[in-house]
C-alpha cells in the first residue's frame, strides 16, 4: 500500500525535476510513512525514503514507520538540511500549503545552494483510496451512525444546542471515535439559517428544524455528517424546502457515475434547488473530499474541474438557508464506485419527526 503510494509521490518528483520532496504535514507523514505522530519529516527521493523525528517520537517512529531509515534530529532543519546535501539533493519539492515564508527564508538561509519548489496540489495523490483507507472510513461513518442514534431520545424542546453538541460527542468517543471531526454544528430554529452556526446556547423548541453536521475520526480518517431533524410538527414552508434539500441530495447521488464530472453533480444539485424557487439560498458547494483531512479534494461546486473518478470518497450536502426563518441541510459521505456510489454514512434522511413530550 505505502509503495504504491510512493510511487505515486515519486512520479511527480520525476515530473518537476526534483531529487527530493521534503514532507512535514503530520498527514503525509501518516499517508506516506505510517507515523502517527505530530512532528516529524520524510525526505522521499527516487530511491529512498528517509523518516526523521525529534527524541518524543523516536521509539514510535522505530515501531510504527515504514521507510528506509529512522533517525532522530536534535535541530530540526540544519539536520534536514545537511542530510539532503549528503543525499547530493539540490533540488527539493516541498509542500506549498504548509511550508510557511518563515520557514522557507530559514531552510534558504542554512543551504543557499539548495533549490526549493513548491508543490501546490500533492493532496490530489490521496484523492483515490486504497482499501486500508475504506476501512478507517467505513468504521468512522458507522460510529456516526451509532452515537446519533444514542442521542436522538434526548433532543427535546428545552435542550440547548451545546448540550446537543457535548452528548453528541460524548456518544462519538464511547462508540470508539478518536476525537471529534469539527465543531459541530447544531443551529435550531432561526439559527439553522446560518449554514455554519456552531452550537449556542440557544434552547431547542417544538415545531423547529433542527441542523446537526457532525464527525468523527477513526484510524485517522474522518467521518462527516448532517442531519436535519423536526422537533414536533413543522411549517409548511419548513417542509417544502425539506423536501426540496432531500430531492436535490437524492438527485446528485443518482447521477453519480464514474467519469461524470464534479462540476456537473454540484449542477443538478443547484439546478433542482433553483427550479424549486430557492436558488438564491443555497451559497456553498455541493462536497468536498474527505479522508486523512475533513475537507481535502475533490471539490464538487460550480468551479471544480475535477472529474470524478471510483475511488474517490466525497460528500453530497445540499442545503438551504432562509434568514429567519432557518435552514435544512442534508449530507452523506460517499465512496465513488464502478457502477455509482456506495454511502458510508447511513443516518436515514427521510424527514424524521421527534415526539414533543
Ligand atoms: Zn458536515
Ligand atoms: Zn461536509
Amino acid at each position: 500500500m505505502l509503495d504504491s503510494r510512493l510511487n505515486r509521490l515519486r512520479n511527480k518528483l520525476k515530473k518537476h525535476q526534483l531529487d527530493a520532496i521534503l514532507l512535514l504535514d503530520p498527514v503525509h507523514l501518516r499517508y506516506y510513512a505510517n507515523f502517527t505522530g505530530s512532528d516529524g519529516a520524510l525526505i522521499v527521493t527516487r530511491e529512498k525514503s528517509l523518516f526523521c523525528t525529534d527524541s518524543r517520537y523516536t521509539s514510535q517512529a522505530l515501531t510504527e514507520v515504514k521507510a528506509d531509515s529512522v533517525t532522530e534530529y536534535k535541530v530540526k532543519y540544519s539536520e534536514l538540511v545537511s542530510q539532503l546535501d549528503d543525499l547530493k539533493s539540490r533540488h527539493i519539492g516541498f509542500e506549498a500549503p504548509t511550508l510557511s515564508v518563515a520557514l522557507f527564508n530559514k531552510l534558504s538561509a542554512l543551504q543557499s545552494e539548495l533549490q526549493w519548489t513548491p508543490l501546490e496540489h500533492l493532496g490530489e495523490l490521496r484523492q483515490i483510496k486504497d482499501y486500508a483507507e475504506l476501512e478507517h472510513l467505513e468504521h468512522a461513518c458507522g460510529i456516526n451512525a451509532a452515537a446519533f442514534e444514542k442521542i436522538i431520545p434526548l433532543i427535546r424542546p428545552g435542550i440547548s444546542e451545546r448540550e446537543i453538541a457535548l452528548e453528541l460527542e460524548y456518544a462519538l468517543r464511547c462508540c470508539g471515535g478518536e476525537e471529534k471531526a469539527f465543531d459541530f454544528i447544531v443551529a435550531s430554529g432561526w439559527r439553522g439559517a446560518y449554514p455554519h452556526g456552531v452550537a449556542s446556547d440557544k434552547v431547542v423548541n417544538a415545531g423547529e428544524l433542527i441542523t446537526i453536521d457532525f464527525g468523527t475520526r477513526k484510524g485517522g480518517y474522518f467521518s462527516d455528517e448532517t442531519v436535519t431533524l423536526a422537533v414536533g410538527e413543522i411549517g409548511s414552508q419548513l417542509e417544502e424546502i425539506y423536501t426540496c434539500v432531500l430531492n436535490a441530495h437524492d438527485l446528485a447521488l443518482k447521477a453519480l457515475s464514474p467519469s461524470i464530472s464534479a462540476r456537473a453533480v454540484d449542477k443538478i444539485a443547484r439546478d433542482y434547488i433553483a427550479s424549486c424557487g430557492y436558488g438564491k439560498y443555497f451559497g456553498h458547494g455541493l462536497g468536498h473530499g474527505i479522508g486523512l483531512e475533513v475537507h481535502e479534494g475533490p471539490t464538487l461546486s460550480p468551479r471544480s474541474e475535477v472529474i470524478l473518478t471510483p475511488g474517490m470518497v466525497f460528500t453530497i450536502e445540499p442545503g438551504i438557508y432562509i434568514p429567519e426563518l432557518g435552514g435544512v441541510r442534508i449530507e452523506d459521505t460517499v465512496l465513488l464506485t464502478n457502477d455509482g456510489y456506495r454511502s458510508l454514512t447511513s443516518v436515514p434522511k427521510s424527514l424524521r419527526i421527534l415526539p414533543i413530550d
